[in-house]
C-alpha cells in the first residue's frame, strides 16, 4: 500500500564554529539520542562574504567509527591523511571517507574563482561490526556522477539509485541514497523510498511545497532548511510556480544500535571511546 510520508519536522540550521574557527550551518550533530539514525551530522559550509577573515579549515584530526561525506559545489577542500592520500575535492566532486578503526586527516577549504566556498559534509554511522574495519576512501570526480532528468526533475546521484540510475559510491553499510535534486518551477517529484529508511531533504536553493501524508496538506519550505520525513512509502515535493527548488536527498537504513559520540569519534560504548583516546595517546590509533 502506498502511503505518503508525513513531515516530522523542519530544522533551521544553527550557525556554529568548528575546526580552527570555521563558521558553518549545522542542521544536526552527533548525539546519543541518535534521532536521525544512520545519519549523525549535516553541515553546510557557505563562506560568501569576502570580508570574512582567513579560512582556517580543519587541521589534522582523528576519526573513528564513522563515514564522512564531503560534497562541494564551489571552491575546493584540500585534504591529506594518515594513509598517504592527498588531493583536492573540487566543485561537483565527492569524497566518501570510511574511517573504520582510525584515520588522521586535515581538511582545508579554499575559495573558488567567485570567492565563494559552498559545500556539505554528512556523517554516516557505521554498524558495530564495521567500526574497527580498515579505513577506506571513495573519491568521486564531478564527471563520474551521473545526471538523470525526468519530468522537470534533474538529479545528480552520488550513492544509491534514483530514476533507475545508480550512483558511483558503493558498498556503504547504511545503504544510502544521496542525491542532489533540482525540481523545475511548478514541477513535482514523487519518489518511493524503502519504508524502514530514515529520509531527509536539505533544501539549499529555492522553495516548494512538501505534502504531509498525515494531514493531506502541503507544508511550505524554503532554503535553507532540513526536512525530516516520518513513516510512509513515498515523498511528494512540488517546486513553487515562481521558483525551482534544490535539495540534497538523504535516505538510509537505521542500525538501531546504541551510540556514544565523542568529538570526531562515534562508538557504541564508553569503553570504546576510552580505547580510542588511549590509542591516540599511545600512537596506536592508526594501524600501519
Ligand atoms: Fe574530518
Amino acid at each position: 500500500m502506498t502511503t505518503i510520508r508525513n513531515i516530522k519536522q523542519i530544522i533551521h540550521p544553527q550557525m556554529v564554529i568548528e575546526g580552527a574557527g570555521v563558521l558553518l550551518r549545522r542542521s544536526f550533530g552527533p548525539h546519543k539520542s541518535n534521532l536521525f539514525d544512520p545519519f549523525l551530522l549535516f553541515d553546510h559550509f557557505a563562506f560568501n562574504d569576502p570580508i570574512e577573515g582567513p579560512i582556517r579549515g580543519f587541521p589534522t584530526h582523528p576519526h573513528r567509527g564513522i563515514e564522512t561525506v564531503t560534497y562541494m559545489l564551489e571552491g575546493v577542500v584540500r585534504h591529506r591523511d594518515s594513509l598517504g592520500n592527498m588531493g583536492e575535492i573540487g566543485p561537483g566532486d565527492v569524497q566518501w571517507m570510511t574511517s573504520g578503526r582510525g584515520i588522521l586527516h586535515e581538511e582545508m577549504p579554499r575559495r573558488g574563482p567567485s570567492g565563494a566556498i559552498y559545500g556539505f559534509q554528512l556523517w554516516v554511522n557505521l554498524p558495530a561490526r564495521l567500526k574497527m574495519s580498515p579505513p577506506k576512501y571513495q573519491e568521486v570526480t564531478a564527471e563520474s556522477i551521473p545526471i538523470v532528468e525526468r519530468d522537470g526533475v534533474k538529479a545528480r546521484v552520488v550513492a544509491g539509485e534514483l530514476f533507475g540510475t545508480r550512483g558511483p559510491v558503493r558498498e556503504i553499510a547504511a545503504e544510502p541514497l544521496y542525491a542532489d535534486v533540482e525540481i523545475g518551477p511548478g514541477r513535482e517529484f514523487i519518489q518511493a523510498l524503502p519504508p524502514e529508511h530514515t529520509v531527509l531533504a536539505y533544501v539549499f536553493e529555492g522553495s516548494g511545497q512538501f505534502l504531509n501524508g498525515e494531514t493531506g496538506h502541503s507544508v511550505a519550505v524554503q532554503a535553507v532548511s532540513m526536512v525530516e520525513f516520518g513513516p510512509g512509502t513515498e515523498i511528494h515535493i512540488q517546486a513553487d510556480e515562481s521558483s525551482s527548488i534544490r535539495f540534497m536527498l538523504i535516505a538510509g537504513a537505521p542500525f538501531r544500535e546504541p551510540i556514544v559520540p565523542y568529538g570526531p569519534f562515534v562508538m557504541n560504548t564508553v569503553e570504546e571511546i576510552q580505547q580510542a583516546l588511549i590509542d591516540l595517546r599511545n600512537g596506536t590509533f592508526v594501524q600501519a
